[in-house]
């Protein structure tokens, strides 16, 4: 009931901020070093999970598996451009409805682009834009709703599993949160702080943490990336010293479409859904969880456990249990935490990237000013924070 509506609604206002009008230089950078890095994590979290391999030794037994006759990967891609979209919404193609929300939405942007300023065109589309966000507001609360019932559905299932499984369920819990932390583990260390600011920055990785630590404890309490916003824009102004003509983009859009611990949890979860209801996943279906996991982080909210709805979009795709959402649920006030710190984080290293880049990162200053790693800073004064 809730999947394609939220998934109109909310990347609906993601195409917005998408417009080629928003993006330009700076922009396309950094929308394309956000979604390689979303794509690396996504390949960790499978990776991770496919060596640890969360959820095997237990059995959900009311789980609906449908993931026999699986596409070919050729088929699968064409399969992302619907023949119809409408057919598309109501057969629950997850991918197929993200691609044509999207197009639409760019085109929308660019028609109001060419649009005179107070025509009839401009101003409905603007309304579409505004209905969208209200849209995402009204979807959100129905979630809310849902989740303040789903307490005593997520309790019911979770003494049935405990029932059903016994002691072992809590192995599972904890075998599936191990993968996750690990995996958010290796994006930070190899890709935030080995590749992009130990590599492509020259700084140092630690003065990194010192710097955004406001923001990183933050995501933690909090667990929106949304939420965080303030606190990281001001970690990016004050201490990581970007320009603001960058961070002013790049932050808001990564806390919106930018979530690479929340992308790769979806791929765990995937991987943990398909060995609780015993069924292994080929190359082709895990690519197919690969795209979906992309698209649909670029469409979660950066709220807290926004993630659990796009889960189901996830799991329908590859015709998996949704039972394993409830299961989850329980424990995901804690893995959310770790899931929306790697989201600011990488928001924040990113941005740093892209600072550099365009000359917009002063290395003179701020954490940098004691603990500058290449040559680039000149040797300023260290006093202006
Ligand atoms: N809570 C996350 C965030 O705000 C989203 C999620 O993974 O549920 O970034």
């Amino acid at each position: 009931m809730i999947i394609v509506p939220i998934i109109v609604f909310t990347l609906l206002m993601a195409a917005e901020r998408l417009s080629p009008t928003n993006l330009g230089k700076i922009g396309g950078q950094t929308l394309l070093v956000y979604m390689v890095t979303t794509t690396v994590a996504i390949v960790i979290g499978l990776g991770i999970s496919n060596v640890m391999d969360p959820g095997s030794g237990i059995t959900l037994a009311s789980g609906n598996v449908n993931t026999e006759q699986a596409p070919s990967l050729g088929q699968q891609l064409l399969n992302i451009v619907p023949t119809n979209p409408i057919s598309a919404m109501a057969e629950g193609n997850i991918l197929a409805i993200i691609f044509f929300v999207l197009v639409f939405g760019i085109g929308m942007t660019l028609v109001r682009e060419e649009a005179d300023a107070d025509s009839s065109i401009r101003n409905g589309i603007d309304t579409i834009f505004e209905t969208a966000e209200a849209g995402a507001e009204v979807m959100f609360k129905v979630v809310w709703g849902i989740m303040e019932y789903g307490v005593i559905g997520v309790f019911a299932l979770m003494a049935a599993l405990f029932g059903e499984i016994g002691i072992e369920a809590i192995g599972a819990y904890a075998m599936l949160s191990l993968t996750l932390a690990i995996a958010i583990a290796l994006q930070m260390t190899i890709v935030y702080f080995l590749v992009i600011l130990r590599g492509l920055v020259g700084v140092s990785p630690l003065a990194f943490l010192r710097g955004t630590r406001e923001a990183l404890v933050t995501a933690l309490s909090i667990r929106s990336s949304s939420g965080t916003l303030p606190v990281s824009m001001s970690n990016a102004e004050d201490n990581l010293r970007i320009d603001e003509g960058v961070y002013s983009f790049s932050l808001p859009l990564g806390a919106t479409i930018n979530m690479d611990g929340t992308a790769m949890y979806l791929g765990i979860v995937a991987i943990f859904a398909a060995n609780i209801a015993g069924v292994s996943l080929t190359i082709t279906q895990q690519f197919a969880i690969l795209v979906t996991a992309l698209l649909a982080s670029v469409g979660t909210a950066g709220v807290p456990s926004a993630s659990l709805v796009m889960m189901a979009a996830v799991l329908t795709q590859v015709g998996l249990p949704l039972e394993v959402i409830a299961m989850i649920a329980g424990i995901d006030p804690f893995l959310d935490r770790l899931r929306t710190m790697n989201n600011v984080a990488g928001d924040l290293a990113v941005s740093t990237l892209i600072g550099k880049w365009n000359g917009a990162l002063d290395l003179t200053t701020g954490v940098w000013a004691d603990e500058v790693s290449t040559g680039d800073a000149i040797a300023g004064d260290p006093s202006t924070d």
